[in-house]
């Protein structure tokens, strides 16, 4: 078993994860300053992983921006690190595009510095679809054009690129770039889920926080999309499933020779907001009133994977379908109201 340094650990997808990775026998270091997120979600994952797991998860608050940090989360020595810590607002890396290019660009940098001061050469790295910008062949592939349309785009794919080029420059570098479709849903124990701070900007936790009444109406943004019902299309995935495939990598990172692999992280299906609005009624039995109102500057039609290479090279898949994807994040929702601060 491999211990293992995991920054942004107890944010949405990193604290399923954590779970996850104790479950398979890890033990795990998080790092991670609580800038999104709060130490409680680690308490749970503590509490779900059992006495068993007592010892296998230690929590440092720090910045993956400090060389002093990150020395001591990687004290105790680190087989491989997962690199979730970042900053994911589309809008606000519009606002504050230095920002983002410090927390996501120069905190990866200064951990791949880190990494190879303490000879550690494993890392998987938290990429998005985003970095595909407009997709113009809908599945997409991993040889599909980079073309981000925003700062935060921009700043995955240039920690990706940084990452290809750390690979050429010196033997030895397991990497995978996981770009991500888009993640939702809970834990199905209901104890732990995605908790945005403010006003949502993603879909998925918007509509939970309608059908939970601290929300009176959805925006559907455009009802004129060349989709089969008109509204947008994604490619949903469960963040259990995500998880599972963290896991997955972080396993043939290991156990095979060292390589680069980038895989599109998706379940191949894509779903329309109307389609995720009905879904989630039904498994919440609440109504989630909306409105269509004007497209959002930025959008595309339609964006779903191609998770072939994934199933490949990971022997991974998505097991969980739309209606598990509600029916979790209704458990979470419904008895977390406010999040982890209810
Ligand atoms: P999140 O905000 O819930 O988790 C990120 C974690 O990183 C938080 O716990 C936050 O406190 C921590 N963090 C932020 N800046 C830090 C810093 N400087 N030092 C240490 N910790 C820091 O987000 P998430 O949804 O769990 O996303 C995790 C990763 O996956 C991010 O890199 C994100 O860009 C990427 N991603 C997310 C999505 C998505 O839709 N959720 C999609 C594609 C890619
Ligand atoms: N969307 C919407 N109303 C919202 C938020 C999102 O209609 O309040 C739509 C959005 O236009 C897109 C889909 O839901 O078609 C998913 O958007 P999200 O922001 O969750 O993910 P992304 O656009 O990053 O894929």
């Amino acid at each position: 078993m491999a211990k293992l340094l995991i920054t942004g650990g107890a944010g949405f997808i990193g604290s399923h994860t954590c779970l996850v990775l104790l479950e398979a026998g890890h033990s795990l270091v998080v790092l991670d300053n609580f800038d999104n997120s709060s130490p409680e979600s680690l308490r749970r994952v503590q509490e779900l992983a059992g006495p068993a797991a007592a010892d296998a998860l230690k929590v440092i608050k720090g910045d993956v921006r400090s060389s002093s940090d990150l020395e001591r989360a990687l004290a105790g020595g680190c087989d491989a690190v997962v690199h979730f810590a970042g900053l994911k607002a589309v809008g606000e890396s519009v606002a504050k595009p230095l920002l983002y290019w410090d927390v996501n660009v120069s905190g990866s940098r200064e951990l791949l510095a880190a990494m190879r001061a303490c000879g550690c050469r494993t890392i998987v790295f938290s990429s998005s679809a985003t970095l595909y910008g407009l997709p113009e062949v809908v599945p997409i592939c991993e040889t599909a054009p980079i073309k981000p349309i925003n700062p935060y785009g921009q700043t995955k794919a240039a920690v990706e690129q940084m990452l290809a080029d750390i690979a050429t420059s010196e033997a030895g570098w397991r990497i995978a770039c996981l770009r991500y479709f888009n993640p939702v849903g809970a834990h199905p124990s209901g104890r732990l889920g995605e908790d945005p701070n403010g006003i949502p900007n993603n879909l998925f936790p918007f509509v939970s926080q309608v059908a939970v009444g601290r929300r009176s109406r959805l925006s559907v943004f455009g009802g004129d999309w060349p989709t089969p019902d008109g509204s947008g299309v994604r490619d949903y995935i469960h963040v259990m499933d995500l998880a599972e495939g963290h896991r997955a990598a972080v396993d043939v990172l290991l156990a095979e020779d060292p390589q680069l692999l980038t895989l599109n992280l998706g379940s191949g299906q894509g779903h329309s907001v109307l389609e995720v609005v009905a879904a989630f009624e039904a498994a919440s039995g609440q109504a989630v009133p909306y409105e269509v109102v004007a497209r959002r500057p930025g959008d595309a039609a339609s964006s779903v994977a191609d998770p072939s290479l994934a199933a490949q090279r990971l022997r991974w898949r998505t097991q969980r379908g739309l209606s598990e994807m509600c029916r979790d994040g209704w458990a979470w929702q419904s008895a977390n109201p406010q999040g982890y601060a209810s």
